[in-house]
C-alpha cells in the first residue's frame, strides 16, 4: 500500500514536491509505472492528464464549461488499474472470440465495455495500446479501412471483458446496424460504450448513428478523442471545444469530460484503463 494521504488528484499532485518520488517508491506500484512518475511534470502532466494540459492553453472565461475534473483519479489509483491491465500468471488477459451476431457471442458474466467508432478512427491501435501490458494479446491493427468486421471479445483477468466493435463509415459491414444496435441494446452486463472521435477531424456526419443508438438506449457512453498527436495545440483546443459543446448541448447520455488520447505517444492511455477499471467497479 502507498502512505496513507497520498489519494491526490492531479493538481494537487504537482503542487506538493516529493510526492510523486515518494509514489514511485511505493509497493503498489509497478516498475514501469514508477519510471512514469519520474518523468518531468510538464511530460508527466501531458502523459497522464492530457485534459488538463489543454485546458492550460484556454483563455480563463472559457475554461467552465470544460468538464475537466469529474474523473480525477489519484496517480495511486492509476498505479492500481495499470495493475489491472498487467497480465500475470493469475491475471489472464486474452482475446476470447469474435461474433458477427449477438447470440454467437461468448457468455461472460463479468462486466462488459465496448469500444465503437468510424473505421479508421483508431480503434485497434487504442485497444492495442490499452493492452501493452499484456503484449501477447494480438489485437489487429489495420491499414486497410474498415478491417474489424466483427465484435471481438477480450478478457482481462476476473475484471472485466473488453469488446471492439466493427467500424462503421466507410466500408463498414452491411449488418452493422443490425450488429451494433443489437448488441447494444440487449447487451445486459454492458456499463460503459466508448465512443471514438478522431480528434483531426471532429464528429462526423456517420457518428451520429452511433450517438442516436447510445441515446435512444439511454446507456452511459464516453467520447474518447484519439490520434491526439496529429493535431496542432490549437487545432485540439479547437476540436475539444467543439465538441464538448455538443455534449453539453445535443447528448443526455454522453459522459460529460472528453478522454483525449494518442495511441503513438501514450497519452491519455493511463487515464482511461482508470475510468475503465473505475466503471467495471475495480477501484472501489
Ligand atoms: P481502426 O480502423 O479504427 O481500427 O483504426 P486503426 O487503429 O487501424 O488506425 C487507423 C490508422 O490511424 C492507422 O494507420 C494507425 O496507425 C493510425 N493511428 C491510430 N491511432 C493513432 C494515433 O494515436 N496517432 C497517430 N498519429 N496515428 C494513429
Amino acid at each position: 500500500m502507498a502512505a496513507p494521504g497520498l489519494r491526490l488528484g492531479a493538481e494537487r499532485l504537482f503542487a506538493m514536491p516529493g510526492v510523486l518520488e515518494l509514489l514511485s517508491r511505493s509497493n503498489s506500484t509497478s516498475q514501469a509505472f514508477a519510471e512514469v512518475l519520474r518523468l518531468p511534470k510538464q511530460q508527466l502532466r501531458k502523459l497522464l492528464y492530457p485534459l488538463q494540459e489543454v485546458e492550460r492553453f484556454l483563455a480563463p472565461d472559457r475554461r467552465q464549461d470544460l468538464h475537466l475534473r469529474i474523473f480525477d483519479p489519484s496517480p495511486e489509483d492509476i498505479a492500481r488499474a495499470d495493475n489491472v491491465f498487467t497480465a500475470t500468471k493469475g491475471n489472464r488477459i486474452d482475446y476470447v472470440s469474435s461474433a458477427v451476431r449477438i447470440d454467437h457471442a461468448p457468455d461472460l458474466p463479468r462486466p462488459e465495455v465496448c469500444f465503437i467508432g468510424r473505421s479508421n478512427v483508431g480503434k485497434s491501435s487504442l485497444i492495442k495500446a490499452l493492452f501493452s501490458l499484456a503484449p501477447e494479446v494480438e489485437v489487429r491493427v489495420s491499414k486497410k479501412p474498415g478491417h474489424t468486421k466483427k465484435m471481438n471479445f477480450f478478457k482481462v483477468g476476473k475484471h472485466f471483458t473488453v469488446v471492439d466493435m466493427p467500424g462503421y463509415g466507410y466500408r463498414a459491414p452491411e449488418d452493422f446496424v443490425d450488429m451494433v444496435e443489437t448488441y447494444l441494446k440487449e447487451r445486459r452486463n454492458l456499463k460503459r460504450t466508448f465512443l471514438l472521435v478522431d480528434s483531426v477531424v471532429g464528429i462526423q456526419k456517420t457518428d451520429n448513428i452511433a450517438i442516436e443508438m447510445c441515446e435512444e438506449f439511454a446507456l452511459p457512453y464516453v467520447i474518447v478523442l484519439t490520434k491526439i498527436d496529429k493535431s496542432s495545440k490549437g487545432h485540439l483546443l479547437k476540436q475539444v471545444l467543439q465538441i464538448q459543446k455538443f455534449v453539453n448541448t445535443k447528448t443526455q447520455g454522453c459522459f460529460p469530460q472528453l478522454f483525449p488520447v494518442s495511441s503513438v505517444t501514450f497519452s491519455g492511455i493511463h487515464l482511461l484503463r482508470s475510468f475503465i477499471a473505475s466503471v467495471t467497479g475495480n477501484l472501489d
